[in-house]
């Protein structure tokens, strides 16, 4: 029997860190002021969020007692043209902040980063690193030597290739759904066919039968593909909240998760899932 190796795939570029930290322009000033400098702010710069920053607050209380200090932006110009334009206001202070730059992926993270400034925290952003335990790799195993037993073509090719897919209740080891694409991938090959598509709709009509509230179809399912997605796929099962994409063969030409893209690490994604590439060594 052929012997099935597991790896994590993991982003090779992503060496930053949440140690690093970025300079903000801040200003400090009377409490009294809070809202109408949160109200300025909004009406004259971009919101945190939309310059790369969401997980920062705007505003927290100042060392001395009675005033706040609110985040501007890095870009020194911006807050020439915020002091420039604020109402005249009387004890006016501007400084340089030094905040975290990237989001907290970790509740621990989070707690130090909220130490130094208030931060916003998704949960289902935090990606487990613990080490993967002798059952949880036999179920992984033994569902890739079922997903390649139904014998797909499992080429490569623009789009997601020639493949198919099993989403997996890892809890009770049970296939939930599962789809084949096995069309030659062409310009007339339907969009939405393509394998993870086909599955995760199979995962709703079921949901749908059995009037399960849930609004993530997949929060805690595993899924399997014979061919590292594409895009497309990838962001579906994303917005899906899967827990762990496992595939067996490389897409170099389209694959998103390790051969032209790292969605699975974007930090900007409100949910990320691990991913695993399954080598297969023949007996
Ligand atoms: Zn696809």
């Amino acid at each position: 029997m052929a012997a099935v190796t597991i790896t994590e795939v993991e982003d090779p570029a992503s060496g930053r860190s949440f140690e690093e930290k970025i300079a903000f322009h801040a200003i400090e000033f009377p409490a009294a002021h809070g809202s109408a400098v949160m109200k300025f702010l909004s009406a004259t710069t971009l919101t945190l969020k939309d310059m790369g920053y969401g997980h920062l607050k705007r505003m927290k209380k100042a060392e001395t007692a009675g005033r706040l200090l609110a985040l501007v932006a890095p870009d020194a110009s911006v807050l020439d043209a915020v002091i420039a334009a604020l109402p005249p206001m009387e004890e006016l202070v501007t400084s340089q902040v030094l905040v975290h730059k990237f989001a907290p992926s970790t509740k621990d993270e989070f707690a130090r980063g909220n130490a130094d400034w208030p931060m916003v925290f998704h949960p289902n952003a935090e990606v487990a690193t613990t080490v993967l335990d002798d059952a949880d790799e036999a179920q992984m195993q033994s569902m890739v030597a079922r997903l390649l037993d139904i014998g797909t073509p499992a080429t490569v090719a623009n789009g997601c290739g020639q493949q198919s897919c099993f989403v997996v209740n890892p809890a009770s080891g049970l296939v939930v759904a599962s789809a084949a694409d096995w069309t030659p991938s062409t310009v007339a090959n339907p969009l939405m066919q393509h394998a993870a598509m086909q599955a995760l709709e199979v995962v709703s009509t079921q949901d749908l039968a059995k009037s399960v509230a849930d609004s993530y179809l997949c929060t805690n399912y595993d899924v399997y593909m014979a061919v590292e997605p594409c895009v497309m796929c990838s962001m579906a099962l994303v917005h899906s909240r899967v827990r762990r994409v496992i595939y067996v063969t490389k897409n170099p030409r389209s694959g998103a998760l390790g051969s032209c893209h790292f969605l699975h690490t974007q930090r900007s994604l409100n949910h990320r899932y691990r991913v695993f590439h399954a080598t297969i060594t023949a007996p």
